[in-house]
């Protein structure tokens, strides 16, 4: 049976980034640029005033002091968007942040060391030649590479999009995830219950809800019945996606048949099956399509070993995708608040935990009850505490790795 590490080497070495798509500048927030972006012309386009005072000539307030106050005229005004007049000799002229340097100016004094009187303005400091003067391309140049492809964009990268005029952008596509929920007893949303044998499904919208997480599009294929029918004629809707996840049918029983069947269907070429990991041992996962860059996972039913195969294993190969360049959760070292012990140490396990920061550290509180049926460990948890193969036991204050899968805890 492969390691977790060696699964996730196997999943990653064969998935594929997506290709490029262009997108508007106002849907671009989060996804990954496919382009360069060049500035269009230098910024600032010209020199500009850091302040609200006077463009003045340096020669003019040489050895102005506050007993000795250079006098000029003032003339004229240059506000942000003007084109402000030329500068003489014994003027100043009033100026505004942002607004042009008026030729024949090269310093300009902040309105604070200046008084106005008569049309005149008493200037009551010499300033360095050239304070106060923001210069031509001092931010960058035209032709300067802003973004580089590859990058996620945020709000500050939006900024630069649009500041160099850039409507559209070039940006790695999303995978269309088809999501198959199969098992007899499994019911959708509105179904009526008829036997106390069914269960209402809680794999098909969790599994939504993680790949709309992951910034893939999710879409919800339908429910198939354990019969072989059914569920080839759930698979044949999935042939237009880029990733098809099925929950159930993939354990030993003898009613798992999604293995066999993704084969028959989509022509699967099936990697492995079986992981060793707790939960989520019988994971399966495949390739398809024109040059097998299309993915499958047989993700195992039980509700817990859905969510953390899809943390662990589906996001990461999805962001892989989508061309992100970090495609694993936030991993953290915590100090253990429980002992805690298990059976058997023959797999990697991954334990609900509750993580809380304080004093600089990550503190992990392992979840009761940690069957890999019990839903509502997931509810209560924020990371997965990673007890690796071999450790059958954990002690009070011990260090345990958490992939914190969820860090709205780190807020204020
Ligand atoms: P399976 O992997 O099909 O053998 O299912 C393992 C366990 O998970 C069984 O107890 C199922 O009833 C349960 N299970 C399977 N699919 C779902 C689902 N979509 N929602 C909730 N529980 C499920
Ligand atoms: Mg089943």
């Amino acid at each position: 049976m492969l390691t977790y590490q060696e699964a996730l080497s196997v999943i990653l070495e064969n998935t594929k980034i997506l290709g490029k798509e262009k997108v508007f500048l106002n849907d671009a927030l989060n996804r990954v640029l496919a382009e360069d972006i060049v500035a269009d012309r230098d910024n600032p386009p010209a020199d500009n005033s850091g302040m609200d005072g006077f463009a003045v000539r340096y020669e003019d307030i040489v050895g102005a002091s506050q007993t000795n106050p250079a006098v000029l005229k003032i003339f004229g005004e240059s506000k942000a968007g003007d084109i402000p007049p030329v500068l003489e000799k014994g003027y100043a002229i009033p100026i505004y942040t942002g607004a042009l340097i008026p030729q024949g100016a090269d310093t300009v004094i902040q309105k604070e060391f200046t008084k106005v009187e008569d049309g005149k303005v008493y200037i009551y400091k010499e300033l360095k030649k050239g304070s106060n003067i923001r210069p031509k391309a001092g931010d960058y140049k035209k032709g300067d590479v802003l973004i580089k492809s590859g990058k996620t964009l945020r709000p500050p990268e939006i900024g630069i999009l649009s500041s160099v005029n850039k409507p559209t952008i070039y940006v790695y596509q999303k995978p269309r995830v088809a999501i198959i929920t199969t098992g007899d007893e499994i019911l959708d949303l509105a179904e009526p219950i008829t036997k106390e044998s069914q269960i209402r499904t809680s794999n098909t919208y969790s599994l939504y809800a993680q790949v709309l997480q992951a910034g893939a599009y999710p879409t919800v294929i339908g429910f198939a019945k354990d019969n072989p029918e059914d569920v080839r004629e759930k698979l044949k809707y999935a042939k237009n996606f880029d990733v098809v996840l099925t929950t159930g049918g993939v354990s030993v029983g003898e009613y798992d048949l999604v293995k066999d069947f993704v084969k028959e269907v989509l022509n699967v070429n099936i990697h492995f099956w079986k992981v060793a990991i707790k939960p989520g041992k019988p994971l399966v996962f495949g390739t398809w399509g024109e040059d097998n860059s299309k993915l499958f996972f047989g993700i195992p039913g039980n509700p817990v070993a859905s969510m953390v195969v899809f943390e662990v294993f589906v996001k990461p190969a999805l962001r892989k995708m989508m061309g992100y360049e970090k495609i694993h959760s936030l991993t953290v070292d915590a100090i253990l608040t429980q002992d805690f012990s298990r059976k058997s140490a023959d797999r990697l396990e991954f334990i609900r935990v509750n993580v809380e920061y304080k004093n600089g550290n990550f503190y992990a509180t392992p979840f009761g009850k940690q069957g890999s049926n019990i839903l509502t460990g997931m509810v209560n948890a924020n990371g997965l505490g990673i007890v690796e193969v071999g450790v059958e036991s954990l002690k009070k204050d011990d260090k345990i790795r958490v992939v914190l899968f969820d860090t709205e805890f780190l807020y204020g």
